[in-house]
């Protein structure tokens, strides 16, 4: 194959990332240190509106530990998305709770509010839908569903970091909100996530969760984990932080170029007063979907994605048997292409001429 592989994601680490977890490892101090509260603070002003955030050493730690910082434990229930990557319903299953599933709309492939309020019962602790791809679910409504119920809401952010609705940061909606920090995600710290609240005890709480319950040492106050981050991932993070802003914007070029020129797919939606950080460019190909997929690999020689292809209650892990109609529809036809900032206009090109000669075809 003469051209370049288009990978569908790719991670931007440079040289001021290196220099940075050099100097950390120049300094000796390795742990959870002056990098990791200096980060948090750059965070909550870049991204959250000053609203304080706690990092932590992964995004599937943050749930968790958001989760239990909320109080969510067993008995309770918390009302998720099927359509997600694993880790939502897993960290609300690792409290103690139960996730309950609940069916998607297929415009944004966010929960579906009134099958949300149909699923919710006495036990229900809190909602926790996904801002997926990028594309911020419909906060406010949801914010006044969980009043109107007296549950809490809490927003997985890990695939959203910058979006907002209505000119709101994605993250202070809920009583806690969770930005991964994964290699892939839209900016990274190796591994990480940060967990961002207003609301003080959950804060405390996470600050102890994450530190085997200790705010002195020695002298733990609850039962903790180890889950810190270290100076050496807040290092490369502090850095991203500083390009975020820029990328994201980069992303939304790339979608906008992609919107213009794709024929004969459905091309990703945008709500009213949604700001759209793509980190996924997510079609739809009714029909053909696979193929679309092995062909833009073996004839173009481009990367391409299925976020996600087995809903989460048909896991083994989870096995529900339940129905749910729009996660099957959405779980079968969507497909994410490359969108990432390190796309040149030609890596665009290419990707247009693929995907329609490919749709034109009937895949
Ligand atoms: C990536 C991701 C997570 C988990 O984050 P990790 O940092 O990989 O643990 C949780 N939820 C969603 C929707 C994600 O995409």
């Amino acid at each position: 194959m003469s051209q370049d592989f288009i990978p569908a994601a790719k991670p931007i680490i440079g040289a001021q990332e290196r220099a940075a977890v050099d100097a950390v490892m120049a300094s000796g101090m390795l742990a959870q240190g002056a990098e990791v509260a200096a980060f948090e603070r750059e965070f909550s002003q870049v991204l959250l509106d000053g609203r304080p955030s706690v990092a932590v050493n992964s995004g599937t730690s943050g749930l968790h530990l958001g989760l239990l910082a909320c109080g969510v434990g067993a008995g309770d229930e918390v009302i998720v998305p099927s359509f997600t990557f694993a880790a939502t319903g897993n960290a609300v299953a690792l409290t103690g709770a139960t996730p309950v599933f609940a069916d998607i709309e297929l415009d944004y492939y966010a929960l579906d509010l009134a099958h949300v309020e149909s699923m919710i019962t006495e036990k229900t602790k809190g909602i926790m839908p996904v801002h997926l791809y990028g594309h911020p679910f419909a906060a406010d409504a949801f914010a006044a569903l969980a009043a109107k119920h007296g549950i809490d809401l809490y927003e997985d952010a890990a695939q959203a970091h910058g979006a907002a609705l209505n000119g709101q940061m994605v993250g202070t909606f809920g009583k806690f909100g969770m930005f991964s920090l994964y290699p892939t995600k839209n900016m990274t710290s190796g591994e990480g996530g940060m967990v961002s609240t207003s609301d003080a005890t959950v804060e405390r709480n996470l600050r102890l969760l994450r530190n085997q319950g200790m705010d002195k040492q020695y002298e733990n106050e609850i039962v903790g984990f180890n889950n810190r981050m270290t100076d050496l991932h807040a290092a490369i993070g502090r850095v991203q932080l500083t390009k975020i802003m820029d990328w994201t914007r980069q992303r939304q070029d790339n979608a906008a170029f992609l919107n213009a020129n794709l024929d004969g797919v459905q091309t990703p939606k945008v709500a009213d007063g949604a700001r759209h950080v793509y980190h996924q460019y997510t079609i739809r190909v009714p029909q053909g979907r696979d193929q679309m997929h092995a062909r833009l690999r073996s004839e173009f020689n481009i990367g391409s994605g299925v976020y996600y292809p087995v809903p989460n209650h048909r896991l083994p892990s989870f096995n529900r048997k339940q129905e749910l109609p729009n996660t099957e529809i959405a779980a079968q036809e969507v497909l994410s292409l490359p969108v990432h900032p390190s796309l040149t206009p030609n890596d665009l090109e290419r990707i247009v001429t693929a995907v329609n000669t490919i749709a034109k075809a009937g895949a």
